[in-house]
């Protein structure tokens, strides 16, 4: 193929195909609605996708049904809908748009989702445990809190072979084995090891194109928007994880970035400077939001949000297919620590994406109705400055709420950044060599 053919049908694959897969997904959720199947409610943080595909359960995803609902600018008309019914403006805005979701009988602008018939999840966000128990109260369904141990200091994680890492591996495992014959009643299904070795193998494929993916972005010009294009990526990444669409997508997305890679094709046709974003992205504005940087020539090359909020899949971590369950539960822990890592001790995961990605400013995006990843961003701000001499901007707005987000004063200080940046650049250009 010419360069001109492999551009046009290899460059915005990703982008459209995501866009596909997601159609399909929510057309498949509105047939299980329709038809009153059971399906699982479960969070990225830990979603278990791998094992409930066993058990031919649609897997629905309330945070990311919810952050859709900002997207397409309707959010407010749930979270109003939440707070007349009772729940404080003070919550997590993704549990306020569900609320009203599941009043309106799981009616979504993207189509319908099923009712829950179990709701799976870990402890690694304290208002997964919480909001769960709302679906309880509703629909008097299981709800199972897989609880996963953390990382007990900074810096202090575990490995395989450590008899810390072992004990904690198989409290995951008990937990795991207690999990599936509760599934099992709920759909019906007999649990086939072979399903589960296979589901394992395709989860093995995303996750090593996800690391892959992540790492392409290291490229001058960087290939792709983490908070853009990152955000279809990883949806993809958690909605297709365990089946063959996930796996095929991300193998299709790496040949793609490698394409982009080799012929020097960035997101940018002009990149002036490379950024990070820790955070949740801004939802209600979030074209306009990314626009504001990429006007300036900035643009976001990596991410905290692109590890914590696909479970730690970044990681790559391999299932061994030989020891399904022992695996799955090893994975579970590695992944689902890492993505609690990336929100409560993000300083060394934002010092080496300094480092590995030629970054030029740090993007903090505190917002009101995430309380988990939000407090402490203004600590962790500090500390990121004291090991690293690094321009860095502190805007606050929300994931779901318009009414706290601000886009004249968002623009205001994005401008002023821009404007740091430059005359940093600037003094940095007219200062002599060291030597
Ligand atoms: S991590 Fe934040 S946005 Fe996600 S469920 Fe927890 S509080 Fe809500």
């Amino acid at each position: 193929m010419t360069q001109a053919t492999d551009a046009t049908t290899l460059v915005g694959r990703g982008n459209n195909d995501g866009a596909r897969l997601f159609r399909e997904w929510f057309e498949g959720l509105g047939a299980a609605a329709d038809a009153g199947r059971p399906s699982a409610y479960v969070f990225v943080m830990g979603s278990l996708c791998e094992l409930l595909r066993v058990f031919d359960l649609p897997v629905v995803f309330p945070e990311i049904n919810s952050l859709q609902t900002a997207v397409r600018r309707v959010a407010h008309e749930y979270l109003n809908e939440a707070e007349d019914y009772g729940y404080s403006p003070d919550i997590c805005g993704y549990v306020k748009a569900d609320v009203a979701t599941q009043l309106r009988g799981g009616q979504l602008p993207m189509g319908k989702i099923p009712k829950p018939s179990i709701a799976v999840y870990t402890n690694a966000c304290n208002t997964y445990i919480k909001w769960a128990e709302i679906w309880e109260r509703m629909y008097k369904i299981p709800v199972v809190t897989i609880d996963i141990p953390g990382t007990r200091t900074e810096g202090g994680q575990t490995w395989p072979g450590d008899p810390d890492f072992e004990n904690d591996r198989k409290y995951v495992e008990a937990q795991l084995r207690e999990l599936i014959p509760m599934l099992e009643q709920v759909s019906g299904v007999k649990f086939d090891i072979d399903r589960l070795r296979e589901a394992m193998g395709h989860a093995n494929t995303l996750g090593r194109g996800w690391k892959r993916v992540l790492e392409l972005n290291r490229s001058r010009p960087s290939l792709f928007n983490a908070l853009t294009d990152g955000t279809i990526y990883l949806g993809v990444a958690n909605g297709f994880r365990g089946a063959p669409e996930g796996a095929a997508y991300f193998t299709e997305l790496v040949e793609e970035m490698a394409y982009k890679a080799a012929n020097g094709i960035g997101t940018l046709t002009d990149e002036q400077y490379r950024l990070v974003f820790v955070g949740v992205p801004c939802y209600p504005i979030f074209r306009r939001f990314s626009e504001m940087f990429t006007e300036l020539g900035g643009t976001f090359v990596t991410s905290t949000y692109l590890h914590f909020a696909s479970g730690g899949a970044n990681l790559g971590y391999e299932y061994d297919l030989a020891r399904p369950i022992e695996s799955l539960a090893e994975g579970v822990l590695i992944g689902v620590r890492d993505a609690m890592d990336s929100m409560f001790h993000q300083t060394r995961l934002i010092v080496s994406q300094i480092d590995d990605f030629a970054v030029d400013g740090v993007v903090f995006h505190p917002i009101k109705s995430c309380r988990t990843v939000s407090t402490g961003l203004a600590d962790s701000r500090r500390a990121l400055l004291a090991a690293r001499d690094v321009p860095s901007l502190f805007i606050e707005s929300d994931m779901m709420d318009r009414r706290v987000v601000s886009e004249a004063q968002l623009k205001n200080r994005i401008d002023a950044f821009f404007e740091g940046l430059a005359s940093r650049r600037a003094q940095a250009g007219s200062r002599p060599a060291a030597d």
